[in-house]
């Protein structure tokens, strides 16, 4: 049987020594996750600022190295991976990040994003050439070539910039692409635009997204399954309709009772579930994370670690109200 496309193991992730060498807190703790090969899907990381989301998205992408635990890509460890492999795993994991903006260098026509990529990764040393597949990846994402091609940065919208942004990727034919919050910065009534190209090629081109956000209800409105990540942990996991419509641990409660949830069939714009710095900070280091902030926190939580208890045969919960 093919291994999965991509499988993350028990990843920890620690950052520097901590204060009087005292081991730092982990911003990512025994995080698991797997992509099929066979099977294309938009899973979602969603949490607060200091959740760890952003952390993974980096190991994910291959930046940081973790503390602990594996990232295997078609079966291959990645820190193990021959300069061949690498160049491969580069080409099939692909990136957008947030800020559409700060991707550009000003004095280069937009033409050189996709200039540069061609030639780093050899797609071809045709000039015409070149103008097809450029051409065709700006379609895809519903960009019209000859009003976009020859512009600066600043003649275009953020909309277009990150739909540049989503073209680029797609150029390299990738199978992951790991957005890290890719909409937060763009207009709301932009937002759903973009989200719409992801789940068209996810659907049409087999592309999996690891869709990284503070915001549920952009996550409601595209992903197939979700992971609630609470100081560096998986609070609780499913596929997305049952964590959203019948969300079960305390901590998915309060992020899901502070959106709106949509009518399917209409358009709408959703609000961010987001936290004060201070509640942030409220993270219990010797038990469940959650403790400081739970309305059902019993004794036991402020030392003992919850598991993760299966709810239903597609959701699990880390919390002792369901052990
Ligand atoms: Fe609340 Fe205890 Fe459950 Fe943690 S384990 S979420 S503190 S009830």
């Amino acid at each position: 049987m093919a291994p999965p496309l991509l499988e993350i193991r028990d990843l920890t992730k620690r950052y520097g020594g901590g204060l009087f060498r005292q081991p730092s807190p982990p911003a990512l703790e025994d995080f698991s996750l797997r992509f099929a090969e066979d099977e294309a899907k938009i899973t979602t990381i969603a949490g607060e600022s200091g959740s760890g989301k952003t952390t993974l998205a980096n190991l994910a992408l291959d930046f940081i190295h973790p503390t602990s635990g594996q990232i295997l890509y078609r079966g291959q460890d990645i820190a193990e991976m021959s300069r061949r492999e690498r160049f491969v795993f580069r080409r099939e994991v692909q990136a957008i990040f947030q800020d559409p903006f700060g991707t550009y260098n000003p004095f280069y026509k937009v033409d050189a994003v996709f200039n540069t990529v061609i030639q780093k990764f050899k797609l071809t040393n045709e000039r015409s050439e070149r103008r097809r597949i450029t051409e065709e990846a700006m379609e895809v994402v519903g960009l019209r070539p000859n009003e976009i091609l020859g512009k600066y940065p600043h003649e275009l919208s953020g909309g277009q910039r990150q739909r540049i942004m989503v073209a680029r990727a797609f150029l390299l034919k990738p199978r992951i692409i790991v957005a890290d919050e890719p909409v937060s910065m763009i207009d709301a009534s932009l937002q759903m635009r973009i989200l719409e190209i992801f789940r068209n090629l996810k659907e049409e081109y087999g592309i999996s997204f690891l869709y990284i956000t503070h915001d549920l209800s952009t996550a409601y409105q595209i992903s197939d399954d979700i992971y609630i990540l609470y100081g560096g942990s998986v609070m609780e996991y499913g596929d997305i309709e049952g964590v959203i419509q019948d969300p079960h641990h305390p901590y998915t409660q309060l992020l899901v009772g502070s959106i709106t949830l949509p009518d399917p069939d209409v358009r709408w714009e959703g609000r961010s579930a987001s936290a004060s710095s201070e509640e942030t900070a409220a993270i219990n280091l010797n038990g469940c994370k959650f403790y400081h902030r739970c309305p059902h926190a019993m004794e036991r939580c402020a030392s003992g670690t919850p598991q993760n208890y299966r709810i239903t045969p597609k959701q699990t919960a880390s919390c002792f109200l369901f052990e």
